[in-house]
C-alpha cells in the first residue's frame, strides 16, 4: 500500500505538518491564516473534494489541534504504540473520517478523506490515516523524533532497512561530526 504515491505524499504531508514546529528553536510556521492557506497549497493532497472556500481564524485554531495529534503520534508510536493508535482513531473518528474508493488514471485506489467542509477534518482524515497505513504495513518503530540534540523534528522512516534515527542527512551528519570530535578530543 505504501508503494502508492498517494500515501507516501500523505504521510510527508503528516510529518512536514508536525514540522510546522520546531519546539527547542521555539519556532512556529502555522501562526496565521496565510501560512495556512501556504501548507494547503503545498501539499495538495490535503486539501479535500468539497468547493474551496476562504480560511479563517477558526480554520487555523482546529488545524493547529490537528497538528498537536499528528506530532503526539509521531512522537509516541515508537514507544507507546497503543496511545498512538488510540490518538489516530479518536482523531478519525472525531473528525468524521471515510474511506472513498477513486479509479485515476487507469488505477484504482482508496482515499481517506472526511464528510465534512472543514479543510482541518480533511488535513486530520488523510494525515491520520496516512500514519495508521505506515504503523499496520511497517510498523509503529517507523514513526520517530530526530536524534539529533537540538532538532526533535519528526519523521516517518519509509525506507526498506528502517533504521532512521535522524529527520535529515544535515542533522545524521552534523551528529557525526560530533561524535567523531569527541572521539579524538584530547581528555
Ligand atoms: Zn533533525
Amino acid at each position: 500500500m505504501l508503494d502508492a504515491c498517494y500515501t507516501a505524499s500523505a504521510v510527508q504531508t503528516a510529518v512536514d505538518l508536525a514540522n510546522t514546529l520546531r519546539p527547542i528553536k521555539g519556532e512556529d510556521a502555522l501562526e496565521t491564516v496565510e501560512q495556512l492557506q501556504a501548507f494547503l497549497d503545498d501539499h495538495s493532497v490535503a486539501e479535500g473534494t468539497g468547493p474551496r472556500r476562504r480560511l479563517t481564524s477558526a480554520d487555523l485554531a482546529e488545524a493547529r489541534e490537528v497538528r498537536e495529534t499528528v506530532r503526539a503520534v509521531l512522537e509516541r508510536a515508537s514507544t507507546d504504540a497503543a496511545g498512538a493508535a488510540a490518538l489516530i482513531n479518536d482523531g478519525l473518528l472525531h473528525n468524521r473520517a471515510t474511506p472513498v474508493l477513486r479509479h485515476d488514471h487507469d488505477r484504482w485506489s482508496t482515499e481517506v478523506t472526511s464528510d465534512t467542509d472543514r479543510c482541518s477534518a480533511h488535513l486530520a482524515a488523510t494525515t491520520l490515516s496516512a500514519l495508521a497505513s505506515v504503523i499496520t504495513t511497517l510498523g509503529p518503530a517507523r514513526l520517530g523524533v530526530c536524534a539529533g540534540p537540538t532538532c526533535r523534528a519528526t519523521f516517518a522512516d519509509l525506507s526498506r532497512n528502517g533504521s532512521k534515527q535522524y529527520c535529515t542527512r544535515t542533522c545524521a551528519h552534523r551528529a557525526s561530526v560530533a561524535a567523531y570530535r569527541s572521539r579524538n578530543s584530547p581528555r
